[in-house]
């Protein structure tokens, strides 16, 4: 699994552990070192 900041398009995290925090809805707000704010990451392929 990538998550993919939706403000910058990169890809930021990868192999996303904690799929009980987030069951369905792939929309997850995490710091983006791009952007250097939080923004919503989703899941990319
Ligand atoms: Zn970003």
């Amino acid at each position: 699994m990538i998550l993919g900041c939706t403000e910058c398009k990169r890809r930021n995290y990868t192999s996303f552990k904690n799929k009980k925090n987030d069951p369905d809805r792939m929309e997850i707000k995490k710091y983006c070192k791009w952007c250097k704010k939080h923004t919503v990451h989703k899941e990319t392929r």
